[in-house]
């Protein structure tokens, strides 16, 4: 095999790589795009139970879900750093 068909042959191979590699972080932000919520897709507050105190030691500004300084990933509305609903997950 000649030098040059060899270089050709590696150079083949780095583009079919870099494209995949390409190809597999334009999934993943568009997965990422896709995972995140538009508010109107939100759950009410209402269906939530959400409420604007605590509950048995639990608050929104330790949910993993909260967004500071007033939102939430999945529940609709202004939330409370200080409220609650029944979907709270605790921060890790
Ligand atoms: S407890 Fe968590 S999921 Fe529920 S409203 Fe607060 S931040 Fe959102």
């Amino acid at each position: 095999m000649s030098e040059c068909r060899k270089s050709n042959e590696v150079s083949r191979r780095s583009l079919l790589k870099n494209a995949t590699m390409m190809a597999g972080g334009a999934a993943a932000l568009a997965a990422t795009i896709a995972a995140t919520p538009a508010e109107a897709d939100k759950m009410s507050q209402k269906g939530a139970l959400y409420q604007d105190a605590p509950k048995n030691g639990q608050q929104c500004d330790g949910c993993a879900l909260f967004k500071a300084p007033a939102s939430c990933t999945i529940v609709d509305g202004t939330i409370s750093p200080t409220g609650w609903c029944r979907f709270f997950s605790k921060k890790s």
